[in-house]
């Protein structure tokens, strides 16, 4: 048990008496499902979380948020407790032997509200999201596991196993976030393979007391004198916990590496034995690379960990979890609402998919360099490492974990790619920006999201913003000083997008470009409009929209 942090324990949710049937029902509340749960229940939606636990999650898992999870997370309420609690960090330094070989910055550039990262224990994650998911009326069952799931046309039914008996619910809609051993995944009998790496790695969270040796920097070491032929990451937590991961190699016996005494004497030759430290958590884990085929099944819709697992270098499972909640959440509330049809949660497939597979496939390249498979591949390997310390080519070479960024949705159905080229291309998330609103500093982010809006280059324009279809917001900036407008006084917000002047963005309600207008027209706008809601041509042209399972 961590010495600093108390865990919350969650009461058991009252068993109902009778079957229940919901619209929305998420399956597993880790961070991914409470995510999602409060992104539908800010958006009006009514949510029912089922979670098997009675607590957030414990012990050494996701620490590293980036700069666009902080970005969702901000838009959901909670971006200043991420960066008041987290450590806030964007170097980079890589060690080969007994030198350092370079260092990198992750977000060279000012401007931005939130970091290129900030590190953070994910039961506080969860734990905050548990209270905003509460505070946004989100029904949150404790103690209820799910242990039957029958999936039809119309949605899906659950028998769930509580402290004091069992019940049947009926969901319109099944959001299934219930993690990499996802019980629906498997009833539903879907397959989820991929490669397992024959690797171990221990995870020690230690509490340093005193002077600390480091700074707040990721360190990652290839073979380092203090843990010969093998590799060693660092990175610091808040509450004064430091993450350390050591490459064990396959053939480790996992029980025996967690005990104290193994783990103390390969903790003090790394941190120098005049450091003081105590054990918080210790931990040994393989990981695989995998993903089911389809995240939409019908009404069972799949997320998270349940969807897609990757191994911890780059950070990239929880992030690209939120991500798909951040995906997902406007896309099933304008479907409830009769605003889109049940065809715009396919792009939600689409979308995440392509994203899953980015992040398999950097997760892949950096174990494969990491843990160099074969005497080639590791000579290679320290080759590039030496030549890194003293060219720069070699350095996009070195792969201890390419960290996770957002992905370009540039393929997305959704996308209208007319408009301007270059800046940010349709399926990119809006990148943020400082600007003054009404004379005071701002951001960019904070005016986006929630609803589509059309975020025009130039000064407000009411005739403009009347041939809006209903359901787009105008939002103006411009580089001057301009009543009803932001102001863009660095001039980073039209930079950034690349904009002309008058040029016009229409962006989702996830934050992400769905088309670029050179002059906004009512007609090409409508279009994008309705393409970005999967609205058929029929509609598009002024028919009737086609009814959607
Ligand atoms: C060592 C390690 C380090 C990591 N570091 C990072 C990092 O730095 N950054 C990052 O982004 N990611 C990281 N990750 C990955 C991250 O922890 C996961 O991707 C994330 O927890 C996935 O969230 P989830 O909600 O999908 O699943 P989970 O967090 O696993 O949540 C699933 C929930 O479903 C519940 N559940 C399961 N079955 C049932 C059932 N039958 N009925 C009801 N409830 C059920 C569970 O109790 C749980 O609460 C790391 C992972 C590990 C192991």
């Amino acid at each position: 048990m961590p010495s600093t942090y108390a865990q919350p324990r969650y009461a058991a949710a009252p068993t109902p008496t009778g079957p229940e049937h919901h619209p929305v029902v998420v399956a597993g509340a880790g961070l991914v499902g409470l995510t999602l749960a409060l992104d539908l229940a800010r958006r009006g939606v009514r949510v029912v979380v089922l979670d098997d636990d009675d607590t957030v999650s414990l012990g050494s898992r996701a620490i590293c948020f980036a700069k666009r999870t902080l970005e969702i997370f901000g838009r959901l309420g909670l971006g200043a407790r991420f960066l008041d609690k987290g450590i806030t960090w964007k170097t980079g330094r890589v060690f080969h032997r007994d030198r350092e070989a370079y260092a990198f910055d992750l977000l060279p550039e000012d401007g931005h509200e939130y970091p290129a990262f900030v590190n953070l224990q994910q039961y506080y994650a969860e734990e905050w999201l548990v209270e905003a998911c509460i505070a946004a009326g989100v029904d949150l069952r404790w103690k209820h596991r799910i242990t039957k799931v029958a999936h039809d046309a119309d949605g899906a039914t659950l028998r769930a196993q509580t402290p004091d008996g069992d019940y049947v619910l009926r969901a319109d809609w099944l959001l299934a976030c219930d993690g990499a051993r996802s019980f629906i995944r498997d009833s539903l009998g879907l397959p989820f393979t991929g490669p397992v790496f024959r690797d171990r790695f221990l995870i020690a969270d230690v509490v340093i007391r005193g002077d600390v040796p480091f700074p707040t920097e990721r360190w990652f070491w290839f073979d380092p004198p203090f843990h010969p032929g093998r590799s060693v990451l660092l990175h610091k937590q808040p509450d004064n916990v430091w993450r350390i991961d050591f490459q064990l190699g396959w053939d480790s016996d996992p029980e025996a590496e967690k005990r104290p005494e193994k783990v103390i004497p390969r903790v003090a030759a790394m941190l120098g034995a005049e450091v003081p430290f105590d054990l918080e958590w210790v931990s040994v884990y393989t990981f695989r690379c995998r993903r089911l085929e389809r995240f939409r099944h019908g009404r069972v819709i799949f997320a998270g960990d349940a969807a897609h697992q990757v191994s911890p270098f780059g950070a990239r499972g929880g992030n690209s979890g939120v991500q798909d909640a951040d995906n997902l959440a406007w896309k099933l509330a304008f479907v409830l609402a009769g605003r889109a049809p049940a065809a715009l949660l396919d792009s939600y497939g689409a979308e995440r998919v392509a994203a899953a597979d980015e992040n398999i496939l950097h997760s892949t390249r950096s174990t494969d360099f990491i843990a160099p498979k074969g005497a080639a591949a590791r000579a290679y390997r320290d080759a590039v490492l030496d030549l890194s310390a003293r060219h720069a080519f070699a350095r996009p070479l070195v792969n201890s974990g390419r960290l996770s960024r957002p992905t370009i949705h540039a393929d997305s159905p959704l996308n209208d790619v007319t408009g301007w080229p270059g800046g940010t291309v349709p399926g990119t998330p809006a990148p943020d920006a400082p600007v003054l609103s009404d004379g005071r500093p701002d951001w960019l982010l904070r005016h986006i999201g929630g609803d589509f809006k059309l975020l025009v280059f130039g000064p407000p324009d009411a005739a403009l913003a009347a041939t809006l279809p209903a359901g787009i917001a105008a939002l103006f900036v411009t580089a001057e000083d301009v009543p009803g407008a932001l102001w863009d006084h660095a001039g980073l917000a039209a930079a950034r997008f690349a904009a002309p002047r008058g040029g016009a963005v229409l962006l989702r309600p996830d934050q992400h470009v769905a088309a670029r207008f050179v002059t906004p027209d009512p007609a090409a706008l409508r279009a994008a409009f309705h393409r970005a809601l999967a609205l058929g041509p029929e509609r598009i042209a002024g028919g009737r929209e086609r009814p959607d399972a």
